[in-house]
C-alpha cells in the first residue's frame, strides 16, 4: 500500500557513508570554456578551497607566476616527474604537457580536505580510472558560437594554436555524457557557487 516502506527502499534512502563521499572533484571541459576563470572566482570568495597546481611544459603567459597558475618545467624535468611516479595523471594538450603533482593531492585527501583539480578531458578520464570515487564535473559553454568567440578572443595565441584548440574542443564537448554533473557557464558567479556546493 502507498504508506508502506519496504526494508529495501529504506536502505536506498539511507545517507551515503562519510568514507564514500567524493572528496576529489575534477572540473573539466573544453579549452576556453572558462574553467580557470570560474576557479579563480571561487577561490577569491573562498580562499580555503584547495586547488591543485599543475606542472606544465607550456611557457608562462603574461601575468602568470611560478607556483601560482602552474609549476613551469622543462621537457626534461617533466620526463623526470613521470619517471619518478610523481604525477597523479598527465596529458599532452595542444603541443604541451600538463600533469597533477600526486603528493600534494594525496596529503590533502588523507587530511580529509576537499581537493579540486582543473584539468583537461584526458586527465579527467585517467583520474576516473585511478580514483573511481572522484566526482567529475563538466563545464559546458552556453553555445558552440560562444566557445569559438572565447577561444578566438583571448588574443594571446597564434591562429595555429587556436585551430588546434578548436579541434580539441569539438572532441571534448562530446564527452559531456561521461561526467557525473554538467554546469553551464552562463554566469561566472552562478557556476562558482554551484561548484562550491559540489565540493564538500
Ligand atoms: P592552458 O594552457 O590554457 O592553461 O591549459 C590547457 C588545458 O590544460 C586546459 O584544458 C587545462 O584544464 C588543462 N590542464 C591544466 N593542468 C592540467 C593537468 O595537470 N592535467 C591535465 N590533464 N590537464 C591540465
Amino acid at each position: 500500500s502507498p504508506g508502506t516502506v519496504s526494508p529495501l527502499a529504506r536502505r536506498e534512502e539511507s545517507p551515503v557513508p562519510v568514507a564514500r563521499r567524493p572528496r576529489l572533484t575534477v572540473l573539466s571541459g573544453p579549452s576556453g570554456v572558462g574553467k580557470s576563470t570560474v576557479v579563480a572566482h571561487l577561490r577569491k570568495a573562498h580562499p580555503e578551497v584547495w586547488l591543485s597546481v599543475s606542472a606544465t611544459t607550456r611557457k608562462p603567459r603574461p601575468g602568470e607566476r611560478e607556483g601560482v597558475q602552474y609549476f613551469f618545467v622543462s621537457d626534461d624535468e617533466f620526463d623526470k616527474l613521470i619517471a619518478n611516479g610523481e604525477l597523479l595523471e598527465w596529458a599532452e594538450f595542444a603541443g604541451n604537457r600538463y600533469g597533477t603533482p600526486r603528493r600534494a593531492v594525496e596529503d590533502r585527501l588523507e587530511a580529509g580536505e576537499p581537493v579540486l583539480l582543473e584539468i583537461d578531458l584526458q586527465g579527467a578520464r585517467l583520474v576516473r580510472e585511478s580514483m573511481p570515487d572522484a566526482q567529475l564535473v563538466f563545464l559546458a559553454p552556453p553555445s558552440w558560437e560562444e566557445l569559438v568567440r572565447r577561444l578566438t578572443g583571448r588574443g594571446t595565441e597564434s591562429p595555429e594554436v587556436i585551430e588546434r584548440r578548436l579541434a580539441a574542443a569539438r572532441v571534448e564537448l562530446a564527452a559531456e555524457k561521461e561526467f557525473d554533473t554538467t554546469l553551464v557557464n552562463t554566469s561566472v558567479e552562478d557556476v562558482a557557487r554551484e561548484l562550491l556546493a559540489l565540493l564538500c
